[in-house]
């Protein structure tokens, strides 16, 4: 199964998924997504754990970020 965030960009189909970059220290390479409406399942646990996304709690309201930067510790919506 693959998921939304692991697409590949149209336009640069054999490059990585697109990530943001962090509105902190302006890179994107310790940026993760922050996954929401999922169900959680095992895989998604070990992607965690792993520290390729990172798993939302099901937050109400402004504070939904969507990205995450693992070296900020910060998270950001694009
Ligand atoms: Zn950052």
């Amino acid at each position: 199964m693959s998921y939304p965030w692991e697409m590949p960009s149209i336009r640069n189909k054999r490059k990585k998924p697109f990530r943001p970059r962090c509105r902190f220290c302006r890179k994107n390479d310790e940026v993760i997504p922050v996954v929401y409406g999922f169900e959680i399942t095992e895989e998604l646990l070990e992607k965690e754990q792993k520290g390729e996304i990172k798993i939302g709690a099901a937050a109400i309201g402004a504070d939904r970020h969507n990205w995450f930067c693992k070296r900020c510790e910060s998270g950001f919506l694009r």
